[in-house]
């Protein structure tokens, strides 16, 4: 059995995607045969990911609670021959990495496109400007020459040709 809790900083795929990486994940694995003399790989994940909002570019915390059922295989034709209730793990020369599979059901469990909860958060002014679509002709034209972000927004977003 192990267990731990491993820094999100450390799961060097996974931090890329996220707003802060100072948390951790808890982890809990633990390692069986089975009546074929297979290795099982039965474990929980637990963690909070803070992403940025897609919306308003805030943080966003998803709450992971990952449960692991896999079977250790050492090749395909191996995992081809799995019942399907089990998800193979394919293990090079009998080793299996905990963090590996850590980290990829963390990235498993990461939204596409986080986003709070509809109604919940708005848009930052500067994104509205950029858009063309939602809302931006609702601002006057003199209140966009004044926004102290519009620059930014010229260069991050290019709408006009
Ligand atoms: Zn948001």
């Amino acid at each position: 059995m192990l267990k731990g809790a491993v820094p999100l900083r450390e799961l060097h795929r996974l931090r890329d995607l996220l707003a802060t990486d100072s948390g951790e994940a808890a982890y809990e694995i633990r390692f069986e045969q089975d009546e074929h003399r297979r290795a099982l790989i039965h474990g929980s994940i637990r963690a909070e990911l803070v992403v940025e909002c897609q919306r308003c570019l805030g943080p966003l915390t998803v709450p992971v609670a990952a449960e692991l059922s896999l079977v250790a295989v050492q090749g395909i034709g191996e995992a081809r021959e799995l019942e399907e209730m089990l998800e193979p793990l394919l293990v090079e020369q009998g080793l299996c990495q905990p963090l590996d599979l850590i980290e990829e059901e963390l990235l498993l469990a990461l939204p596409l496109i986080p986003l709070h909860a509809q109604g919940t958060c708005q848009p930052p002014p500067y994104r509205q400007e950029g858009e063309t679509a939602k809302g931006v002709a609702q601002i006057p034209a003199d209140e966009k020459r004044t926004n102290p972000f519009s620059a930014l927004a010229e260069y991050k977003i290019p709408t006009k040709h």
